[in-house]
């Protein structure tokens, strides 16, 4: 069964997760955190694992989670993997990203940032050795576009990007929300004490929400 690793990077007091699953054989990312630090962590845990990557897939178009990509497969042939509302996303909102962050992190922010090279469709299921990776496409939630990526055969492991948070702040401010996609997402294994999801989509009752919910709507 394929393990996880989660690699924290936290720059001004902004905790941000990428996870490694690692495979008999080979290494997927999700997500590459925000800075050049954070990619740089998660390159040597790549590199202390010994294995390859196969590919990096990217849950939504937030900076926190394409921007430290660029370091994290630097010289790597592996794949970065978005759906094409998410790659589509991420390119319409980099260059004013730019003048946000610059100030705000200083070279921390990486000054190239890579974008996804694959694309995949919804429902779409990516096989790299014993892991399986199903792609949900969400639509406009916590940013522009949002995806969601499980573990199959082993539905513990759902990838939420920032539609599931434990007991933290969604960001707010692309002002999308999630009710405007049409359908709830299918994480059969979701424990309820182990994720509180962020999002004001009704039908996401299974998760202790209540507390986060009404921040969020608070916002
Ligand atoms: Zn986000």
């Amino acid at each position: 069964m394929p393990n996880v690793h989660r690699i924290e990077s936290r720059v001004a007091e902004l905790p941000v997760n990428a996870y490694l699953i690692e495979g008999e054989r080979e290494l997927v990312a999700v997500d590459g955190t925000l800075t050049v630090s954070g990619g740089r962590a998660v390159r040597t845990r790549i590199d202390e694992l010994g294995k390859p990557l196969a590919a990096l897939v990217v849950t939504h178009a937030h900076p926190d989670h394409y921007g430290g990509v660029v370091e994290a497969i630097r010289g790597l042939d592996a794949p970065i993997v978005a759906t094409a509302g998410v790659d589509e996303a991420i390119r319409s909102i980099d260059a004013g990203r730019e003048a946000i962050l610059r100030p705000m992190f200083g070279d921390e922010w990486p000054t190239e940032r890579v974008f996804p090279t694959q694309r995949v469709a919804d429902g779409e299921v990516l096989g790299f050795g014993d892991i399986e990776l199903r792609v949900q496409d969400l639509g406009p939630g916590e940013s522009l576009h949002d995806s969601v990526w499980l573990l199959d055969g082993n539905h513990r492991d759902v990838f939420t990007g920032d539609q599931g948070y434990n007991r933290m702040h969604s960001y707010l401010a692309d002002g999308v929300g999630c009710e405007n996609s049409d359908r709830p997402p299918e994480w059969p294994g979701l424990q309820g004490e182990s994720s509180f999801v962020h999002c004001t989509r009704p039908r996401l009752g299974r998760a202790g929400l209540a507390p986060d919910r009404r921040a969020q709507r608070s916002g």
